[in-house]
């Protein structure tokens, strides 16, 4: 539905924000572009709805090369951070304001508004003005603006980034059934991993201009492609230690660790394994998959109890060893006595191994 590719944008002063980049967005698709600030999100979305010129590559929409076509040419319905209402117009007019550029009848344009804003529940604020109204009904009333011309798809900046934490995961929620039931290709801009894995049916994590990784939720969470990956999704960073591979097992951070016997992935296991001797490796784990014990383990990383951080059902428990941090997710009520020694024990399964910061294979 939507594809760039070889996309590159260098701004004036040699800014290089987008770096020959490729992807490819299915038809229906809810598609996150996550990423640390910086790392070109809003240029590839500004680029893909017409509002930046390309250095080079192009994009191409429903088949069609847009690469030159104005933004009003394209039929994609952009939705800014901060909405980008007019103050001087009611919700109708705003509402029907890309319609009436399109010189859609007057009659036609309120009709179409009032359905819309049914279906947003926006009806008895359609008299007032922006002003008049709250972040959560002002972001509706820019969705509403963005739906009422039936684009071919959505382009989302940052769209829940004005509301406040618990305003914006009941939009979240709405945002996601309101996208299944419309049912329309989607391109949504965020720096919050959490919000691209409640949402997206897939992410592209970005990093320096580029595509990190390519996959969904589960993908990029379970098996992020690179250490860069690893770090930045999950609610709790990975885990990511240095090691090496020796003596037929793994030595981590004083532990010594089985090597995986059968890991999955074939040729990227098989890299992990050939490292022999001397092989270095980084070791990464998620805190959630890493068990806490008070006695010895050869297999856990020893550490002293050095902060205990309260998740409501759960504490997360960092422990500070010689030259690592590492950090264990226990069950409330679990948590070891601040300043005593514990050992932090991988799950076995759950260890990603990486070689040059790039995804190997599964300890
Ligand atoms: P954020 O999450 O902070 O919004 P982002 O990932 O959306 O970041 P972009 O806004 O796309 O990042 O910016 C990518 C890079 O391009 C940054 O280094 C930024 O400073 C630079 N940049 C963006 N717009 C311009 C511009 N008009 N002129 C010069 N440099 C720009």
């Amino acid at each position: 539905m939507i594809s760039v590719h070889g996309l590159t944008k260098v701004f004036p002063g040699g800014v290089r924000a987008l770096d020959s980049l490729d992807l490819e967005i299915g038809e229906g698709e809810f598609f996150a572009l996550l990423g640390p600030s910086g790392c070109g999100k809003t240029t590839l979305l500004r680029t893909i709805a017409g509002l930046e010129t390309p250095t080079s590559g192009s994009v191409v929409i429903g088949g069609t090369d847009v690469t030159a076509l104005p933004p009003g040419r394209r039929d994609v319905a952009m939705v800014f951070q901060d909405y980008a209402l007019f103050p001087h117009m009611d919700v109708t007019d705003n509402i029907a304001y890309p319609l009436r550029i399109r010189k859609v009848p007057r009659a036609r344009r309120r009709a179409r508004a009032a359905e819309v804003a049914d279906r947003l529940s926006l009806t008895e604020l359609l008299g007032r003005r922006p002003g008049q109204l709250s972040g959560g009904q002002q972001q509706r009333v820019a969705l509403a603006r963005a739906i009422a011309c039936h684009p071919r798809a959505f382009l989302f900046d940052e769209p829940l980034s004005n509301l406040d934490a618990r305003l914006r995961l009941e939009a979240r929620t709405f945002l996601k059934r309101l996208q299944d039931e419309l049912g329309v290709t989607t391109v949504f801009v965020t720096h919050d991993q959490g919000e691209a894995l409640a949402l997206a049916h897939r992410i592209a994590v970005m990093d320096a201009g580029r595509v990190a990784q390519v996959g969904t939720p589960a993908e990029v969470f379970h098996r992020p492609a690179t250490t860069f990956v690893a770090s930045f999704i999950g609610s709790t960073p990975m885990n990511l230690l240095p090691g090496r591979m020796g003596d037929g097992a793994l030595h981590v951070a004083g532990a010594v660790l089985p090597v995986p016997g059968d890991p999955p992935g074939g040729e990227a296991g098989r890299g992990a394994g050939d490292g022999g001797d001397g092989g270095e490796i980084v070791y990464g784990v998620r805190p959630e998959y890493t068990d806490l014990s008070t006695t010895r383990r050869d297999d856990g990383f020893a550490g002293e109890v050095a902060v205990l951080e309260n998740l409501g059902t759960a504490t997360l428990v960092t422990l500070e060893g010689p030259g690592h941090l590492v950090q264990a997710v226990v069950p409330e009520g679990r948590e070891p006595a601040l300043g005593t020694t514990a050992w932090a024990v991988p799950r076995p399964g759950r260890a990603l191994l990486y070689r040059d910061d790039v995804l190997v294979g599964r300890a």
